[in-house]
This record gives structure tokens, C-alpha cells and sequence, in this order.
């Protein structure tokens, strides 16, 4: 594929600049309302049309657009620029709201530095790049927050106003979270089961009498659980199960009636809560099989909050244009994304029906002190993503 004139038109230098103003404004999750506020100041300064999109006032969101989503696809681009707090202050070797540059050079350093400051950064630079350009179609940047928490504010209500009709309804999205400029078009769904195993209740004395010792019932039902499982999906590996949580017990001297310990169950493309469901029952009905007294009771998502694992097929115009830009910035062919990495809001616009790719820079110690993030990753991820715009909306300058 050409490249186009676009990408040859990214600054470094720029990007840099625009990520260390992000870094800048401290905006934990439930206060992202100052750097919000510098974000609608930036585009209005450009003539940028943005929009205010908020549930919760101190949580806005802003949506940004350039071109008119009647006259061909809109292409979203999706970062958030909530943050987790900074709890470990004395680790740092630079204060995290004061982005520094490695000495290297290498490195932008500061509190939301991977995670994702500066991807959300690149593209805000790259709606001031293409803010005089004539596409067919529009490009928008959804600058949310709360991410890190419920996305309820955030990228959900977003797309609840999309749904509503309040909202272009974008073709296709691009989500900008730390992937090692690696094509990530699937994610890990999840879902909880709270498992119960019975017993019965009595004195110490008549434990071996009477009592059926629920703990002792619950150690043999959480090692047959706790199993590598042997699936694989080439987007996103291997799904996951892992017990988490247990309670059980009343007293040092009576034997429990009852233990319950939680599963968290990550599903890969193709798996569903009923498969994973009956995968434990399985389980659980090979550790009855040796012990008549073996008894439990099952909640599937007890919290309501299961996800199912989702994917954008590889012949999706978004994820073909990522490809194809990606091997023609970078001249090698991208890799998927297959990585232990938590979920995304990218799930939000699957789930709704949006044809969504994340691919994004490299980075370190995300959440942790000294977190930084490849500053030549965030040139080759704005490059992609020049090619890629100009891929799906045939940009023109005016
Ligand atoms: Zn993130």
C-alpha cells in the first residue's frame, strides 16, 4: 500500500509535547474533570469540534470530530485519560506528574505515561494533524474516563448516547491501550462462579463421628480447579482459571457445615459462561465420583458482571487496514497480541457492534513507580494510525 502524505507529517517532537501536558494534570479515576477541561481548551484553540459527554460532571468525557459522518465511514479512536493513583511515591525516581524524558532518550516517565497518557495523546495530535483535512466520512477521538474503574461514565456512556442516537454511530474503532504495536483483535471475556460445597456442622470431638468437614471438601474441589486448561486461541491464548477468594468457618472448635470459595474464569473466542459452567461441573462430578460425601451448590455470575470473550474477524476492513499499515510503516508483518493482559474498553464497542482493533506503543511498570512508555512506539503507532485514517476516510487537504 502508499503510505499517503500523512504520515510523513508526524512529529515526535509534537507528540511528546502533547503527552507530557496529559501527564501533567494528576487525574485519578473519579477526578478527571481538570484535564478534560484542558483537552476541550486544546481543541477549541484549534477550531476542533468537540463536545462534551458526561453522566457524571466530574467524570466528562469529550468526543471530537473532524468531517461528517454522512458522507462515508467514521472511524473512532478511543483512549482514556483516567489514571490509578500514585501509592508508592517513595519508589519514584522522578515526581509522576513531572513527565520527564530518559536520559536515553528513550523513555517518557510520569503516572499515566503507559497507561495511557500518551497513547491518548497521539490522538489528540492527530486530530490537530488531520483537523484541516476533507475526508469522506469523519474521524472522532473518544477521550473517556473511568476506565480503570467501571467504564460507567465513561466509555459506556458514550456508547449509550451512540445507542440513543445522540451520537455518531461509529464503523469502526481503534483502541490505543499498550499492545507493543501488536494487532489486538480479540479479548478474554470473564465470568465468576461462587461454588458452596457442603458439609455437616458439629463439635470437634465428632469429627470423625458426625462432622462432614466443608473446608476439607473445598481444599479437593479447589485443587482439581486450579488446572492449566488446555485450549488455545491464536488472538488471544489460552483461557485462564483461578480461585480467588474462600470463606469458611465459625469457631476453632466447631467442624464447618459450609465453604465458599470464588472462580474467576477467563473465556477465550468460541467458549460461553454455560461452557465454562459445565466444564466445572465436570470437574467437581470426578471429585464426587471418589467421595460420596461430596457435595456443592453453583451461583454462575453472582455479581452480574460476565463479559464474553470477543473478537473483530480478520477480514474486517479496521483490522485489515491495520495490518496492511502497520507492515508498511514498520516493513515487518505484525503480530497478534497474545499476551496475560487485563480487558479493555475495546469489549464495550464489540459488545455494541463496532468493528474495533486496539494496537498500541510499549511501555513499563504500568501502575507501578517509574511507569514510562517508548516514545518511538507512540511515532510508529501515530504513523499506523495516519495510514490508517487515511486508508479508511481518503483524506484531502483543503
Ligand atoms: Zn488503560
Amino acid at each position: 500500500m502508499s503510505l499517503g502524505p500523512w504520515v510523513d507529517k508526524v512529529s515526535r517532537d509534537e507528540i511528546v509535547e502533547i503527552a507530557s501536558r496529559l501527564i501533567a494534570i494528576p487525574s485519578p479515576s473519579g477526578e478527571e474533570r481538570a484535564v478534560m477541561e484542558w483537552v476541550v481548551a486544546w481543541c477549541q484553540a484549534r477550531n476542533l469540534d468537540s463536545k462534551i459527554v458526561a453522566k457524571n460532571p466530574a467524570r466528562p468525557n469529550v468526543v471530537i470530530t473532524v468531517g461528517d459522518p454522512a458522507t462515508g465511514p467514521t472511524l473512532a479512536m478511543n483512549g482514556h485519560l483516567d489514571t490509578v493513583p500514585v501509592s508508592d511515591l517513595a519508589d519514584w525516581k522522578t515526581g509522576p506528574f513531572e513527565p520527564t524524558v530518559s536520559a536515553d532518550g528513550r523513555k517518557l516517565v510520569g503516572r499515566g505515561a503507559s497507561d495511557m497518557k500518551s497513547s491518548t495523546g497521539v490522538m489528540l495530535y492527530l486530530m490537530g494533524l488531520f483537523a484541516e483535512a476533507r475526508f469522506k466520512g469523519a474521524l472522532q477521538a473518544h477521550i473517556v474516563s473511568d476506565e480503570e474503574t467501571s467504564a460507567r461514565d465513561g466509555t459506556i456512556h458514550v456508547l449509550d448516547e451512540v445507542a440513543a442516537g445522540n451520537l455518531p454511530r461509529p464503523n469502526y474503532c481503534l483502541i490505543g491501550e499498550k499492545s507493543d504495536l501488536k494487532i489486538r483483535n480479540a479479548e478474554r471475556g470473564l465470568v465468576a462462579f461462587e461454588i458452596t460445597c457442603l458439609g455437616r456442622a458439629s463439635h470437634t470431638a465428632a469429627a470423625r463421628a458426625t462432622g462432614i468437614n466443608a473446608i476439607a471438601k473445598a481444599a479437593k474441589a479447589v485443587l482439581a480447579l486450579e488446572q492449566d486448561l488446555d485450549k488455545f486461541h491464536p488472538a488471544v491464548g489460552k483461557p485462564v482459571i483461578s480461585v480467588n477468594l474462600i470463606s469458611a468457618g465459625v469457631a476453632h472448635n466447631v467442624v464447618p457445615g459450609e465453604c465458599t470459595f470464588s472462580v474467576d474464569r477467563r473465556l477465550i473466542p468460541g467458549e460461553t459462561v454455560e461452557s465454562a459452567r459445565a466444564e466445572i461441573e465436570e470437574v467437581l462430578a470426578v471429585v464426587a465420583s471418589t467421595d460420596p460425601d461430596f457435595r456443592y451448590e453453583m451461583v454462575t455470575n453472582p455479581q452480574g458482571d460476565a463479559i464474553p470473550a470477543n473478537i473483530t474477524p480478520d477480514d474486517s476492513p479496521v483490522v485489515r487496514a491495520v495490518r496492511d499499515s502497520a507492515r508498511a510503516v514498520t516493513g515487518r508483518e505484525p503480530e497478534p497480541f497474545v499476551a496475560w493482559a487485563g480487558a479493555t474498553d475495546g469489549r464495550f464497542y464489540r459488545q455494541a457492534g463496532i468493528d474495533t482493533v486496539g494496537y498500541g506503543p510499549g511501555g513499563e511498570n504500568a501502575h507501578g513507580a517509574n511507569e514510562a512508555v517508548i516514545i518511538d512506539d507512540l511515532v510508529t503507532q501515530a504513523r499506523v494510525y495516519a495510514a490508517v485514517i487515511t486508508d479508511l476516510l481518503a483524506p484531502t487537504s483543503r
